[in-house]
C-alpha cells in the first residue's frame, strides 16, 4: 500500500489504494479491440455515460486510422451536444516561485540556481491584476511554488487582494489556486477566502516514476499528493481540479489514473472534481526529463478526445502550453476552458518589455503567445461563444458542472445567456471596434437560431448592458 490513513488524516473510506498500478497495466494489456467494440463504447458515451476503465482501455487501444477519426468524431459530437459553444475563459497569475522541491522538469525548482526568485508583494498584485483587468479578464487561477512562506494563510491573503482590485470597470470574480497540498486545516482557510476551485496535478500516476522526477522536497511523498484533494473534500472545498503532466510516463497510463482518480471522488464524495488538466512537458530551465515518454501531437490530439469520451462531465482545460493550431484542433473535442493572453513572467503582466520570454523568469516556456483580443477575435469568428461567466459560483449553486448536465434545460437557460452576457460587457469595455461588431452578429445571431429558454429578458439584459450597466446574470 503506497499510503495509510494515519499518516495523512483522511477518512478510511478515502484512503482505499485507488491507484494501483498493476490494474491500470492489466486493462491496458487487453488484445486489440474489435470494431464493434470500439463503436458501441463511443455510442455508450454519446449517450452521456461515463466510461468505465475496461471501456476507455478500448479507446486508448485502438490504432486502426479510421477507428480513430470516428473517436474523434465521437468526441466532437459529445461535445456539440453536450457543451455546446462555450469557451470559458481565464489567465494564470503566479504570485511567487519560491520553491523547495526539486521537480525534475520544472525551471522553478530548488537546485535551478538560474531562476530569479521573487514573490509579489500587494503593490505588485495590484499592477498585475490591473493589467490583467484591462485585458478583459474576470477569471484567474493564482499559482505558488511550495515553500514555507506560501502557508494557507499567505495563499488566502493573496486572494483576498486580489478580489480588492478594481481597474475601471474591471474586476475578478473568480479566482482559482494551483499551489501545494494543504493540510485540512489549510484548505478552510483558504477556501474562506473565496476561491472557485483548487487544483493540484499529480504529475504522474506511476509512482516508480514519480519518485524519480520528484527526488526531494515535500512533494516526494506520492501518497500525500495523491490523497491531497481528499484532505480538501474533508474542509468542504469540493471543487477540486485534477491533473497529469503528460510526458513523464505513458500517456495510456496516465489516461487512464486520471479515469480512476475521477471514479474515486465519485464513489467516495458523490461529486466529481470539476476540471480535468492535460499538461505535457514543455521546455523550462534545467528541465532534466528524459524525453522517452513526451507525447507527440497525434497522440495528444487522441488523447484529450479519449478523456473527453471517458468523462463526459468534467470539465477540461487547455492552457497556452499548446502551440495555437493544436489548441483550435484539440477544442472541438469538448474542452471548455482556455487561458488567454497569457504571460507567465513573474511581473509579466504589468511590465511593458516582458513579451519575451526568458526561462530564467518562468516555469516554463508557452506555446501560445496570443493575447486575449485576439483570442477572442478567433473564437467569435469560429462560431465559438467566449465566456467569462461566474455565475453559478457566486450563487452558491455549487457542484456547477454537475447541475449543468443533471438540471433540464440548465444550458439553456444560464450558461449560454450568462457567456453571451459576460462577451457583451467585454465588447463594451475592451473590445476593438471590429471585435465588438462581429460579437455582438454572433450574439444576435445565436439568440436568433439557438433554443434559449428565457430569450426576452436576455434581450432586456444585454441592452441594460450596452447602456452601462454590469454584472448581469441569470
Ligand atoms: N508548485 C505547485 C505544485 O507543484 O503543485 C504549483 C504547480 S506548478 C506552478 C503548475 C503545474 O505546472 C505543475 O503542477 C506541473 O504539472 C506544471 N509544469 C511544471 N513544469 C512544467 C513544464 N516544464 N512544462 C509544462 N508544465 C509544467
Ligand atoms: Fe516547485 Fe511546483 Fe515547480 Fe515542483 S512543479 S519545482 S513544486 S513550483
Amino acid at each position: 500500500m503506497i499510503y495509510t490513513p494515519e499518516k495523512y488524516s483522511i477518512k478510511d473510506e478515502a484512503m482505499k489504494p485507488f491507484i494501483d498500478p498493476e490494474e491500470i497495466l492489466n486493462y491496458l494489456k487487453a488484445e486489440k479491440p474489435s470494431k464493434e467494440r470500439v463503436r458501441e463504447v463511443i455510442q455508450k458515451s454519446l449517450n452521456k455515460n461515463r466510461l468505465s476503465l475496461e471501456e476507455t482501455a478500448v479507446l486508448i487501444n485502438t490504432e486502426d486510422p479510421e477507428l480513430i477519426k470516428e473517436i474523434k468524431k465521437g468526441a466532437q459530437t459529445l461535445k456539440k451536444n453536450v457543451y455546446g459553444d462555450r469557451i470559458v475563459l481565464f489567465a494564470p497569475l503566479y504570485i511567487g516561485n519560491l520553491c523547495t522541491n526539486n521537480c525534475q522538469y520544472c525551471g522553478f525548482r530548488v537546485t535551478n540556481k538560474d531562476q530569479v526568485r521573487k514573490t509579489l508583494n500587494k503593490e505588485e498584485i495590484v499592477k498585475e491584476v490591473s493589467a490583467l483587468q484591462d485585458a478583459g479578464h474576470k477569471r484567474l487561477i493564482l499559482v505558488y511554488g511550495e515553500h514555507p512562506k506560501y502557508g494557507p494563510e499567505f495563499i488566502a491573503e493573496s486572494v483576498k487582494e486580489v478580489y480588492k482590485v478594481k481597474s475601471g470597470p474591471g474586476e475578478i470574480r473568480r479566482v482559482n489556486v494551483n499551489a501545494a497540498p494543504l493540510s485540512i486545516e489549510g484548505f478552510k482557510i483558504v477556501k474562506e477566502s473565496g476561491i472557485g476551485t483548487y487544483q493540484i496535478f499529480q504529475e504522474t500516476y506511476h509512482p516508480e516514476t514519480y519518485a524519480k522526477v520528484h527526488p526531494a522536497g515535500f512533494k516526494s511523498d506520492f501518497g500525500n499528493r495523491l490523497v491531497a484533494l481528499d484532505r480538501a473534500q474533508e474542509a468542504l472545498m469540493d471543487d477540486i481540479g485534477i491533473g497529469a503532466l503528460f510526458g513523464l510516463y505513458d500517456w495510456k497510463y496516465e489516461v487512464m489514473a486520471l479515469l480512476r482518480h475521477v471514479n474515486h471522488f465519485e464513489a467516495v464524495y458523490n461529486i466529481g472534481p470539476h476540471t480535468i488538466s492535460f499538461p505535457r512537458i514543455q521546455n523550462a530551465s534545467s528541465l532534466n526529463v528524459d524525453d522517452k515518454y513526451f507525447v507527440s501531437d497525434e497522440d495528444f490530439v487522441k488523447l484529450v478526445a479519449i478523456l473527453r469520451l471517458a468523462v463526459p462531465y468534467t470539465g477540461m482545460i487547455l492552457t497556452a502550453r499548446e502551440p495555437a493550431h493544436i489548441r483550435n484542433e484539440v477544442l472541438t473535442y469538448g474542452v471548455s476552458q482556455i487561458d488567454g493572453g497569457t504571460n507567465i513572467q513573474m511581473e509579466g503582466y504589468s511590465e511593458e518589455n516582458a513579451t519575451k520570454q526568458d526561462l530564467d523568469t518562468e516555469q516554463f516556456e508557452i506555446m501560445d503567445t496570443r493575447s486575449l483580443g485576439e483570442i477572442i477575435k478567433e473564437l467569435i469568428a469560429t462560431d465559438y461563444l467566449p465566456s467569462f461567466c461566474t455565475a453559478c459560483y457566486r450563487l452558491g449553486r455549487t457542484g456547477e458542472h454537475f447541475m449543468e448536465f443533471s438540471v433540464p434545460g440548465f444550458i439553456k437557460r444560464f450558461c449560454g445567456p450568462n457567456a453571451m452576457l459576460t462577451l457583451a460587457e467585454y465588447l463594451e469595455d475592451y473590445a476593438d471596434a471590429d471585435t465588438k461588431e462581429k460579437g455582438y452578429k454572433a450574439i444576435f445571431r445565436k439568440i436568433d437560431s439557438e433554443d434559449i429558454l428565457n430569450k426576452e429578458e436576455l434581450l432586456v439584459k444585454i441592452e441594460k448592458v450596452r447602456n452601462g450597466e454590469r454584472d448581469l446574470y441569470f
